[in-house]
């Protein structure tokens, strides 16, 4: 793929690049808070400033707040942002997940309630997919959702089971709720799903945080004891809910790939750097380390221009971003772990921004689906071997 910018591409990096100056790190933006909840309102407030500037959601449609922006236009701001050292709005689920998958499967009614106030960030969402016993088999959901008057087409559902791992649900409107309507479908599990809106802001709905390693409540478990759901909150129609969870999977990747290349980077600039201060460059054993780094981190931008490439072609992400998530969190962990032998002690106290991120980046092979669900994708659907089973 030619990978040289249009003049009208150059126009929009350029016209973000201002902009960013003026508002990210460089300029306007506080320097971000420690407490969880003053992180989330500050995460918020940059959001809103992104809106203002019609930033938010570049990608969305300009009669919904975006600017209409082409998958390149996307992947610019992606890296640009990821380049200012901004943060990501506070709602990425909303804006990257909920707000797609809506436009897509959503009615008029559901787009005109739901959509306006995800830019703005005055209602948040979470994603209600995995449970205990329903992770990577996601078809094995139990939760169950039942008509309140199984005569009345109408009627509102009564929603019970659990969920866990639900990330930003203590702070969220909204969860893209997918529940078991139907479990007379014998084998074909996916068959008896639906896909939900459900409005956290009740009391058959209670979020209890979950402490990660890194001391962050990042993400909660989800108790359900008959919360209700208007039946206008189906969306994509009743037992259609893999589909439309898949329309949601699809887009989790598409974009950020292009942040979180661009934060590698940043990341093994700064390692490169502490590791010449220290003189632990000139070990050849961290040299080949950081060179293997440099690598991976370069191959990694490549592949997600690549994985645009195929996008504009199909339409939609291929499975080779599949490739693209293993290989980012593999890179990820080595880089902090590195860190770790370079940095020494110091990387381990919580005062030392690399600790966090060594204990944060566990989490990455798991996130999003895991490096083992990513390779029999690769597997099956990009190299064409058999079925594991
Ligand atoms: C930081 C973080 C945030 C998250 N946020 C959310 C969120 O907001 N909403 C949400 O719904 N979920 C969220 N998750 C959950 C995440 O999607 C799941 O943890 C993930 O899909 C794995 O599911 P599981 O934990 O149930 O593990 P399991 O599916 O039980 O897997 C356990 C192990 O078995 C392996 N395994 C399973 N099946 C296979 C197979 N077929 N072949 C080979 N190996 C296999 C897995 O790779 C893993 O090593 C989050 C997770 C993390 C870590």
């Amino acid at each position: 793929m030619d990978l040289t910018f249009t003049p009208e591409q150059l126009a929009f990096r350029d016209e973000l690049r201002t902009w960013l100056r003026e508002h990210g790190p460089e300029g306007a933006l506080t320097p971000e808070p420690r407490d969880e909840d003053e992180q989330w309102e500050w995460r918020r407030a940059w959001q809103r400033t992104l809106h203002a500037g019609r930033w938010a959601g570049v990608h969305w449609p300009t009669e919904v707040g975006g600017r209409g922006a082409t998958l390149s236009e996307t992947a610019i701001f992606f890296e640009e942002l990821g380049r200012s050292g901004a943060p990501l709005p506070a709602d990425v689920l909303g804006i990257l997940l909920a707000g797609p998958t809506l436009m897509v499967w959503g009615d008029d009614a559901q787009k005109d309630r739901l959509l306006p106030t995800i830019l703005s960030a005055d209602e948040t969402w979470c994603q209600g997919f995995s449970e205990p016993d329903a992770g990577s088999d996601f078809g094995a959901v139990k939760t169950r959702a039942v008509r309140e008057n199984p005569d009345d087409p109408e009627s509102d559902w009564l929603v019970t089971g659990q969920k866990v791992w639900t990330s930003g649900a203590q702070y969220a409107k909204w969860c893209m709720l997918v529940a078991r309507t139907d479990d007379t479908a014998g084998a074909k599990k996916h068959a008896g799903l639906t896909y939900f809106v459900l409005d956290m802001e009740q009391a058959a709905v209670d979020v209890r945080p979950l402490v990660q390693i890194t001391g962050s409540p990042e993400f909660n478990e989800l108790f359900l004891d008959d919360a209700r759901i208007p039946n206008s909150m189906v969306v994509g129609g009743v037992g259609n809910g893999w589909k439309v969870a898949l329309t949601t999977l699809m887009n989790e990747r598409a974009g950020l790939a292009f942040f979180l290349q661009v934060r590698l980077r940043q990341q093994l600039d700064k390692l490169v750097a502490a590791a010449k201060r220290n003189g632990s460059v000139d070990d050849p054993i961290v040299a080949d380390r950081l060179a293997d780094l440099h690598v991976r981190t370069e191959a990694l931008r490549l592949m997600a221009w690549k994985g645009l490439t195929a996008i504009e072609q199909y339409g939609q992400p291929g499975p080779e971003g599949s490739l693209t998530k293993w290989l980012w969190s593999e890179t990820n962990q080595l880089l902090v772990q590195l860190a770790v032998d370079v940095v020494g002690a110091d990387a381990l106290t919580m005062e030392d921004s690399w600790g966090f991120e060594l204990l944060r980046a566990r989490g990455n092979s798991i996130e999003g689906g895991t490096t083992e669900i990513q390779k029999n994708i690769i597997a099956e659907r990009v190299l064409g071997l058999p079925r594991a089973r």
